[in-house]
């Protein structure tokens, strides 16, 4: 017999606090709280947490990591004065970079899929992980999300394009009650079968990458198809939200869609409210726009993660360009505003058979291809694609064949891919590098 949604509900809460405990100690939940009241709190206290954990951290950073005490000369720099931390930095400095008051078998690997940015390696510590999902949980429930409430999830996962019964995917899947829609495999069919689903088990939100919900809204609205239960709320990130996405996703299903803005990097980095403010997450970082008036000249995305003790981020430059604004939020909530975001998009690619392939999908399967320095795959037309490359002495002949092979896996077998050895691949003029482009992509051809 199945188990009422009630029932599976509390099994999924129990899960989630279980969960929690194991990861954080039994302390979460007055560590959740706290981090609740902060966010809430008044503009001045807010800002006052904030530049005490500004301090320490950057006390820290000169005390035990070469890297800073190089740079900073000083125990007692002022943010202001600090040089920008750009990718190359770490590229480079990896090493230097990390603290030495924290073992190496503290530190938790973590590498940027690319689509922000060329791909890039660095460390983050337990108390990062633990503070950014502390964050995640706050944010969320802005967009009506609870612990153990359904969710379906739209979300390019690798395994499940190439394993979909893999049993630790769909146990997780089972004890935190989400359904999981592939976004990086959109066929008509998967979404014909999640939408019975959803019909049947009504799922309070979705989490999804703009542009694979964007596909389901514009499959739904095709076929005539609307949910007919009460969807609290759509959180969407990993990417550009454009403004058609929105409103057609709004228009049918009916309901608002909460945009989470945050970077691998440095987690969480703003959330939208329920009045269509941007709200920077304070409690965690710290966030600058290069711009001589960052109130009206959008410039370069600066940011300083305050928790991340193993390899501090400051002043780091993630490859996105924004603008301030000094508004006092109609919600009511006082973290300060981000009033624009630009940039951070992929393309998405479709099949001679009508598949559409998330762009993202090429950039998880090369961002750790050995000799490769960037790349960008643009497909011409249903035949034809072009994978500009740019190679160091470790590129090897298996390397261009296994880029050629997952192209052609995805696309087709028959799909001409021509690679072009290339010295840089240049900024297009937005400032944001873009990995994967489509010119026969989503809403391009129809
Ligand atoms: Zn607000």
């Amino acid at each position: 017999m199945p188990i009422s949604s009630t029932t599976k509900k509390l099994m999924s809460k129990a899960a989630w606090h279980a969960y929690n405990t194991y990861r954080k100690g039994v302390s979460y939940r007055s560590q959740l709280s706290v981090t609740a009241a902060l966010l809430n709190a008044q503009r001045e206290d807010i800002l006052a947490f904030q530049r005490e954990q500004l301090t320490k951290l950057l006390r820290h950073a000169y005390q035990t990591t070469p890297y800073y005490r190089e740079l900073l000369k000083t125990e007692s720099a002022h943010i202001s004065q600090i040089p920008t931390l750009e990718k190359r930095n770490i590229r480079e400095q990896l090493e230097h970079l990390c603290s030495k008051a924290i073992p190496q078998a503290r530190r938790i690997k973590n590498a940027t899929g690319g689509s922000t940015g060329a791909p890039l390696t660095f460390y983050q510590d337990r108390n990062y992980w633990n503070q950014r999902n502390l964050s995640v949980y706050y944010f969320d429930r802005w967009a009506g999300w609870n612990f153990g409430e359904r969710q379906l999830i739209i979300w390019g996962a690798l395994s499940d394009v190439e394993n979909n019964q893999d049993w630790k995917h769909q146990l997780n899947n089972f004890w935190r009650n989400h359904h999981w829609l592939n976004g990086f495999h959109l066929t008509d069919a998967a979404m014909w079968t999640t939408f019975r689903k959803m019909d049947r088990c009504h799922p309070q939100t979705i989490l999804a990458y703009p542009s694979s919900l964007y596909q389901f809204a514009a499959f739904l609205f095709e076929n005539g198809l609307a949910p007919k239960w009460d969807l609290k709320g759509i959180i969407t990130s990993a990417e550009m939200l454009h403004s058609h996405y929105r409103s057609l996703t709004e228009t049918v299903f009916g309901t608002k869609i909460y945009n989470r803005y945050g970077g691998r990097e440095v987690g969480l980095i703003a959330m939208e409210c329920a009045a269509g403010r941007m709200h920077i997450n304070c409690h965690d970082l710290y966030l600058e726009i290069d711009s001589p008036n960052p109130y009206t000249t959008p410039g370069d995305i600066l940011i300083t993660q305050l928790n991340n003790y193993a390899m501090p981020f400051i002043r780091y430059r993630i490859g996105d360009i924004g603008r301030l604004s000094d508004e006092v939020c109609p919600c009511g909530n006082q973290l300060p505003i981000l009033a624009e975001l630009l940039g951070r998009s992929t393309a998405t690619f479709r099949t001679r058979t009508d598949t559409l392939i998330h762009g993202g999908y090429f950039t998880q399967q090369f961002y750790n291809v050995i000799g490769l320095e960037q790349f960008q795959l643009i497909q011409e037309s249903l035949k034809h694609c072009v994978l500009k490359v740019v190679v160091n002495a470790q590129w090897t002949e298996a390397a261009r064949r296994y880029m050629v092979q997952k192209i052609q896996g995805a696309l087709g077998a028959d799909v001409i891919v021509t690679v072009q050895f290339v010295e840089e691949i240049p900024l297009p003029t937005s400032g944001k590098r873009e990995f994967t482009i489509s010119k026969v992509g989503v809403g391009r051809n129809d």
